[in-house]
């Protein structure tokens, strides 16, 4: 209902935006993810317009606490102030924390399936980026993940459960049940959707860890390498489900030294093979299914995958790819292609 100066209660989409960028995305006092815009001073009753100086970031027990008159309006006020003043360094990130009660623990994504064994979900050059645990005796399930945007910027971290924001990013906003990050108007660099407890879908991510790339949605992914010239190769397989973790088995994997790792620890020889005329896609039980030229392995120490089709090739450029894991998620394998041009 509009107040007695006709003002709605809707906060346009542009300035709500300017609200959370200059709130650092989270509660002023608090720093909670989760919060609602609160005219400081004028109140809304009495305000003619919305005005991003007058307007933060608060969460719902930091607003109580105003309204039951235990903090005053100055006080908003002053920590409104401080968090659009500060150097980014000094302004801890928002956060809020992930339902994960009941032991189990699962990131969804880029419609690859796995086994509850499998922890390791994205490993790059021996490093965990995204990993679940679910519940053994005492430990707590959970995720822990660092999200990066499109040059390799931090959005979002997962730790121990709990999920910051990046005070530097362009927007950050939570709606319902999902966290979206902007790289731009139009353009996300992630949105998660939570689904408690225990399950966290990834319906976009665009990002750059150093020379990779990864794209993401709901049910499509491509897998990119950049070589010297910045010119991208992808790689996409189409996995029914991974099953049978071995040791340090992972979802998808990005590896170092490429021929060194190959040969020294993850070719024995063993198991069922199938592999391409080149030896370069090579699909075995126990290995998963990799690209050895461009060191990326779906399936990784898994002794029973199923397989639908892979892809790979290149160069093909970002933009481009986008497009299609993000609106044709279906045909992404048939623009890959095959070969290496
Ligand atoms: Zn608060």
């Amino acid at each position: 209902m509009p107040n007695r100066h006709g003002l709605s209660r809707d906060i346009p989409d542009p300035i709500q935006r300017e609200i959370r960028q200059r709130s650092k995305f989270g509660c002023v006092i608090c720093r909670a993810g989760i919060y609602d815009y609160e005219h400081i001073d004028p109140d809304f009753s009495n305000a003619t317009h919305h005005d991003p100086d007058d307007i933060c970031c608060l969460c719902t027990s930091c607003h109580a606490k105003v309204t039951r008159g235990q903090f005053s309006k100055a006080y908003v006020r002053k920590k409104y102030d401080e968090v659009q003043t500060a150097i980014l360094a000094d302004v801890p990130p928002p956060f809020d924390y992930l339902d994960f009660h009941d032991g189990k623990a699962e990131l969804k994504i880029g419609g690859i399936s796995y086994d509850p064994g499998v922890t390791s979900i994205v490993k790059y050059h021996g490093k965990e980026i995204f990993s679940v645990s679910p519940s053994v005796g005492e430990t707590t399930a959970g995720i822990c993940a660092t999200f990066l945007d499109n040059e390799g910027k931090d959005t979002l971290k997962i730790v121990d459960n709990i999920w910051n924001g990046a005070v530097g990013a362009w927007d950050t906003e939570v709606v319902g049940p999902r966290i979206k990050v902007r790289k731009k108007r139009g353009v996300f660099s992630l949105i998660l959707r939570l689904e408690p407890p225990g399950r966290i879908v990834i319906e976009k991510l665009d990002m750059r860890i150093s020379d990779s790339h990864i794209l993401v949605s709901e049910n499509s992914h491509a897998l990119g390498r950049y070589d010297e010239n910045d010119r991208i190769y992808w790689f996409h397989a189409n996995m029914v489900h991974m099953g049978a973790p071995l040791l340090e088995a992972s979802a998808i994997e990005f590896l170092t030294d490429l021929e060194a790792e190959w040969r020294d620890q993850k070719w024995n020889g063993k198991g069922k093979r199938l592999a391409t005329a080149d030896n370069n896609i090579v699909m075995q039980t126990g290995l998963g299914v990799a690209n050895k030229r461009m060191g990326i392995i779906v399936g990784a120490s898994c002794l029973k995958f199923g397989i639908g089709s892979f892809s790979c090739g290149g160069p093909r450029p970002i933009g481009k790819m986008r497009t299609m894991v993000f609106r044709k998620p279906d045909r992404v394998a048939e623009y890959i292609g095959t070969g290496r041009s």
